[in-house]
């Protein structure tokens, strides 16, 4: 399974924290969507999986994937952007 963090304006936050139910649910919607769609990103040299970070800032949302290599962050962004 792949690493996924949640930031909001810089800070670190996790949906089971998040007062709001209707933000929670968003969110949680969101984390098994990306999920779904990175459940078979692996890399095919090292074996690793990437690490998603989504990144919410002044409204606007970011992805941003690391990984072991450009490959793993090719195929997270390919995955990300072909359902
Ligand atoms: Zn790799």
């Amino acid at each position: 399974m792949f690493k996924l963090t949640l930031k909001v304006n810089g800070q670190e936050i996790r949906p089971e924290e998040i007062a709001d139910p209707l933000r929670k649910m968003a969110i949680e919607d969101m984390r098994t969507q990306l999920r779904q769609k990175l459940r078979n990103v692996l890399c095919p040299e090292h074996h690793q999986t990437p690490e998603v970070t989504v990144l919410f800032q002044d409204g606007k949302q970011h992805i941003q994937v690391q990984g072991c290599c450009q490959r793993v962050v090719d195929m997270t962004m390919q995955a990300l952007l072909h359902p």
